[in-house]
């Protein structure tokens, strides 16, 4: 990735995230962007040997409103418009419910069900903003 392509890339990132940011309500937060040049790191799927590839990781402090979210750039380059505006907001999701977060780190599953949260989330938010594009709000 030469210079040209990953400033490139941190645009698309920051344009998303500037879009998203104000309505989630995420404007109280300090977050911070991590870019990485690299791909991100494989997530091997349920029964197959096939990988999901990191576009976006992020830690959230919800005690001091601090977030940091790292975006592999790698990886990001190769998504959608859809793709990562999806992966952006699912991001925005696991800020706003960090919190919840408890026994944190204890077996494989731990973080199962603030995925699962996060990812109905932000597909509701993606549709509740298609819906508003057509005018069906
Ligand atoms: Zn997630």
């Amino acid at each position: 990735m030469n210079d040209a392509e990953f400033e490139e890339q941190k645009a698309r990132v920051l344009a998303v995230f500037e879009k998203w940011s104000v309505p989630l309500w995420l404007e109280g937060y300090d977050t911070t962007f991590y870019w990485e040049r690299t791909k991100g790191p494989e997530r091997k799927m349920e029964g197959g040997d096939t990988h999901w590839q990191t576009t976006l990781k992020v830690n959230s402090n919800w005690t001091h409103m601090d977030a940091a979210i790292t975006a592999y750039l790698g990886t990001i380059m190769n998504v959608t418009e859809v793709e990562l505006e999806t992966a952006v907001v699912h991001e925005c999701m696991h800020i706003l419910v960090c919190e919840t977060r408890q026994g944190e780190d204890k077996g494989d599953d731990w973080l199962d069900h603030e995925e699962r949260v996060c990812t109905m989330l932000a597909k509701a938010f993606m549709t509740v903003r298609q819906y508003a594009k057509e005018g069906k709000l």
